[in-house]
């Protein structure tokens, strides 16, 4: 098996569940007391929320860059940055080191694609959500993105940030995203991308009107198919090169 770094604690609540999903996808095709060899650097928050709001993203770049060569240095084969709004420093990363880091917008892209789905909404913080880093990356497979209007953006942002990163789940919140995905379906898109790595624990895949992509759940499965080495690697990386 290969050994894969997580930069995590964006946050330690979603960190956890990929912790969870990666070994137990292992254990599943490994069988027996399998588990997944895993280094974690796991940052505080606080002043990561702190410089994406200052937009200091030049110096949030420099944080994962440093976390991603200490993971490097200290023997991971591949790397995983586990939330989906820090891909907005995806590029300066993966030039600064030598190991391949996998991309949780291409791994979503693919399957939405392999799916045949033309036209996705996209819910994620107001970062993943407003700018073009992460729309781009799932456009670049030929799918359409659409967002919610700017109130849902702020509403579902805020809840992401004052509750879900704090491990808070409400049912007024629940409501909320269930009432956003219902309009989503209603607007002729044809699934729905959870483009944050806590927004699984408000949405339920089973109860919504649309098929749910959760980018957790799925980089965590392309996470332990790069460690049983059985990622299909050539394809992920053209393609991040090619819009990166
Ligand atoms: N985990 C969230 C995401 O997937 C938000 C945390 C962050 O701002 O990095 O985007």
């Amino acid at each position: 098996m290969r050994k894969l770094g997580l930069i995590g604690g964006m946050s330690w609540v979603s960190t956890a569940m990929y912790y969870e999903a990666i070994n137990k996808g292992v254990a599943k095709r490994e069988g027996g007391l399998s588990s997944a060899p895993l280094l974690i650097e796991s940052v505080d928050f606080a002043p990561v929320e702190r410089m994406q709001s200052a937009g200091d993203w030049d110096g949030l770049a420099e944080l994962m860059i440093a976390s991603a060569k200490r993971l490097e240095g200290a023997g991971a084969e591949g790397l995983v940055i586990c939330t989906n709004t820090m891909h907005k420093v995806y590029p300066q990363v993966a030039q600064a080191v030598g190991i391949p880091i996998l991309h949780i917008g291409d791994v979503t892209a693919e399957k939405l694609a392999s799916d045949g789905v033309a036209r996705a909404a996209l819910l994620g913080t107001r970062f993943t959500m407003t700018e073009s880093f992460y729309r781009d990356r799932i456009e670049a497979h030929g799918i359409a993105v659409n967002t919610p209007d700017a109130g849902m953006v702020r509403e579902i942002d805020r809840i992401i940030f004052e509750e879900l990163a704090r491990g808070t789940v409400s049912r007024v919140s629940q409501r909320t995203l269930k009432t956003c995905i219902t309009n989503m379906a209603q607007a002729r898109n044809q699934a729905v991308i959870l483009g944050c790595t806590e927004l699984r624990m408000i949405v339920d895949p089973g109860a919504n009107v649309l098929p749910v992509y959760d980018t957790t759940a799925l980089h965590a499965r392309a996470a332990v198919d790069w460690i049983l080495d059985e990622e299909p690697a050539a394809p992920v990386r053209e393609l991040a090169d090619a819009v990166s």
